[in-house]
C-alpha cells in the first residue's frame, strides 16, 4: 500500500516510541497507518534497516534490482514517500533515532555522536528494560556500548559488500535473542558506490540480497522491518531534469 501523504525521517522514532509506550521528546507526530499496521500484527521485535544513500528515485529506477524490497511492500506492506532531513548520514541518522531536526540534535559529524546528551530511542528503550541492538560502522558504535545490550561495530574497509555481509551477520544472529525489542542497523554499498562513479546496479543488488536474508530473520521471529533511506543521493542537484523538487527518500514497514 502506498501513501501519498508527506511524512517525514522525524516521524520514525516518535512512531517507534508510542508502539513501546515509552516517551520520547519531539515535536514529530507519530504515523497512524503504521501505529495501526504495526497493532494489528503484535511483532515481537523490530528491526530498522537505514540503507545508505537510498533517495525515492533511487528507488523507483532501480525496481528490478530491489526486487525483494519492492516485494515486501507488495505482500504485506506499507510504503511512504518521506522528505529528508538532512543531506549527510550522520546528522540524518541521528535525527532518525531521535526524532530531532540537526539543529536539535547537535550531530552533525562523528565525534558529535559521543558527546550529545540527547538519547536516541535505542537507549530510551534499554532504559525502561526493552533490550535493543545495533550493528553499525564503528565510530557509530562506540558510544553506544554499555548504553544497549548488544553492539555490533564493524570497521571501516574497502571492501564495502564485506562490511555489509557483516552488518547484515550481525542484525540476523542478535534476531536470536528473544528478550530483544528493536535492532537498528546501516547498510552502505550503495552510498559507496555512488560516491565512486561505481555501476549502482551492482550495489542495489547486493542491499537486496542482504534485505532478504534480514526479512527471512525479521519472518522467523514474528517482527515488524522498516527500512528507510537516511538521505538524496549525493549528485543529485546537478541534475536538470528533476529541479529542485524537496528531497524524499522511502520508508517501508512490513511483515516479511
Ligand atoms: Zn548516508
Amino acid at each position: 500500500m502506498f501513501f501519498m501523504q508527506a511524512i517525514s525521517l522525524l516521524q520514525i522514532a516518535p512512531t517507534l516510541a508510542e508502539f513501546f509506550e515509552v516517551h520520547l521528546n519531539s515535536q514529530a507526530r507519530s504515523v497512524e497507518q503504521i501505529l495501526e499496521f504495526a497493532y494489528s500484527r503484535k511483532p515481537q521485535v523490530v528491526v530498522l534497516v537505514v540503507i545508505d544513500s537510498l533517495d525515492f528515485r533511487f528507488y523507483t529506477d532501480f525496481a528490478d534490482e530491489l526486487r525483494e524490497i519492492q516485494e515486501l511492500v507488495e505482500r504485506d506492506g506499507l510504503l511512504f514517500e518521506c522528505e529528508a532531513v538532512s543531506s549527510h548520514t550522520t546528522p540524518a541518522i541521528a535525527s532518525i533515532l531521535t526524532g530531532l531536526p540537526s539543529e536539535a540534535h547537535g550531530i552533525f559529524m562523528d565525534n558529535d555522536v559521543g558527546k550529545s546528551k540527547i538519547k536516541s530511542i535505542l537507549e530510551i528503550l534499554e532504559d525502561e528494560g526493552k533490550p535493543t541492538a545495533a550493528a553499525i560502522e564503528t565510530n557509530g558504535a562506540e558510544p553506544l556500548s554499555g548504553r544497549i545490550s548488544y553492539v555490533f561495530a564493524v570497521d571501516d574497509r574497502e571492501d564495502i559488500f564485506e562490511y555489509d555481509e557483516l552488518i547484515t551477520t550481525h542484525t540476523i544472529s542478535v534476531l536470536k535473542k528473544h528478550d530483544l525489542r528493536l535492532v537498528f542497523s546501516h547498510l552502505r554499498a550503495i552510498d559507496r558506490f555512488a560516491h565512486r562513479g561505481e555501476d549502482l546496479r551492482v550495489a542495489a543488488k547486493a542491499i537486496n540480497e542482504n534485505v532478504r536474508a534480514i526479512a527471512n530473520a525479521v519472518r522467523e521471529r514474528n517482527g515488524l522491518l522498516f527500512i528507510c533511506g537516511d538521505h538524496e543521493m549525493h549528485g543529485r542537484d546537478k541534475d536538470k531534469k528533476y529541479g529542485k523538487a524537496p528531497a524524499t527518500v522511502p520508508l517501508i514497514v512490513c511483515c516479511p
